[in-house]
C-alpha cells in the first residue's frame, strides 16, 4: 500500500502540497479529480520520486520514499505509470517499446522479454500492432501500448495522470475498458482524471483537491450525491 503523511511540497512560494496525508491499501483503486493546478499531478509524481516531496513521510510497499537511491528504486519496481501524452519511444517498435525496460532495468534476454510483452500487448488487445511504429497508431492504441509496456514490469501499484485528456472522445472507452480490466483483475491504482463514469465504477474511494490539500475523500456514492464541500460541488457542477 501506499502512504502519505503530512505530506509538503513548495515550488519557491507556492505551497503547492499542504499536509496531504492519505492511505492507499493493497487492491484499492483511487480515483484523485479536482481543479487544474491544484496539486493532482504533483502529489502522484511525489509517490516515485519524480518530484521531490520537503517536509512528511510518504511510503510504498513499506519503504520510505526519501533520498536513498536503492530505496527510489525499490519503490519505483513496484510503481507504473502512465501518462497524459503516452510518453512512447518514437524511433522504437511497439514491441520494442515493451521490451527495452525489461531487458537494460531487469536484464531480461531477449526472447523472455519478448514473450511477456506479447502476453500484455495481448491484455490490451493490441498484439497486431507490435512491428509498427508509435507514429502508426491511433492515440488510443498508443495509450494502450504505454499501459503494457509499465504492466511488463509487473508492477504492484498503478499510477494513471489524465490518461485519457490528449484523446479523441471516440477513442477515450477504450483506454479507459483498459483501467476496468485491470481494477477488476485486484490491482491497486491512482488514477487522476475527470472521467466520473470511470469513478462511478471502479474506485473505493474519490479524493477531491484543491490548492494543494485535500477537501474531501468520499466513496464516490457520496462524493457525486451528497459532497460535504462547497468546492466539491463547485467543480462537480463544472464537470458533470
Ligand atoms: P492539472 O489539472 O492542470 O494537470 P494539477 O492538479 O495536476 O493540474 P500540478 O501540475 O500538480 O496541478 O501543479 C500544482 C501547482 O504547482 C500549480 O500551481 C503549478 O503551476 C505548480 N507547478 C507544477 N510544476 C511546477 C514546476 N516544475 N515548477 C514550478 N511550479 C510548478
Ligand atoms: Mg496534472
Amino acid at each position: 500500500g501506499i502512504v502519505f503523511d503530512k505530506v509538503n511540497k513548495w515550488y519557491g512560494q507556492m505551497h503547492v502540497l499542504q499536509d496531504v496525508s492519505f492511505r492507499v491499501a493493497p487492491g484499492e483503486k483511487i480515483v484523485v479529480c479536482g481543479p487544474s493546478g491544484s496539486g493532482k499531478s504533483t502529489m502522484i509524481r511525489c509517490i516515485n520520486r519524480l518530484e521531490i516531496h520537503q517536509s512528511g513521510t510518504i511510503s510504498v510497499g513499506g519503504i520510505e520514499v526519501n533520498d536513498q537511491r536503492r530505496n527510489i528504486d525499490r519503490v519505483r519496481r513496484q510503481v507504473g505509470m502512465v501518462f497524459q501524452n503516452f510518453n512512447l519511444y518514437p524511433h522504437l517498435t511497439i514491441l520494442e517499446n515493451c521490451t527495452i525496460a525489461q531487458r537494460w532495468v531487469r536484464g531480461l534476454p531477449r526472447a523472455e522479454a519478448e514473450q511477456r510483452a506479447m502476453l500484455y500487448l495481448e491484455r490490451v488487445r493490441i498484439p497486431d500492432q507490435a512491428g509498427k511504429y508509435p507514429s502508426q497508431l491511433s492515440g488510443g492504441q498508443q495509450q494502450r501500448v504505454a499501459i503494457a509496456r509499465s504492466l511488463c514490469m509487473e508492477p504492484e501499484i498503478m499510477l494513471f495522470d489524465e490518461p485519457t485528456s490528449a484523446l479523441d472522445p471516440e477513442l477515450v472507452r477504450e483506454v479507459l475498458d483498459t483501467m476496468v480490466s485491470l481494477a477488476e483483475d485486484g490491482m491497486t491504482m491512482i488514477c487522476v482524471t475527470h472521467e466520473m463514469g470511470f469513478a462511478r465504477q471502479v474506485a473505493d474511494r474519490v479524493i477531491f483537491m484543491d490548492r494543494g490539500r485535500i477537501v474531501e475523500s468520499a466513496t464516490p456514492e457520496d462524493f457525486f450525491q451528497n459532497p460535504r464541500e462547497e468546492r466539491s460541488r463547485l467543480f462537480l457542477s463544472q464537470i458533470l
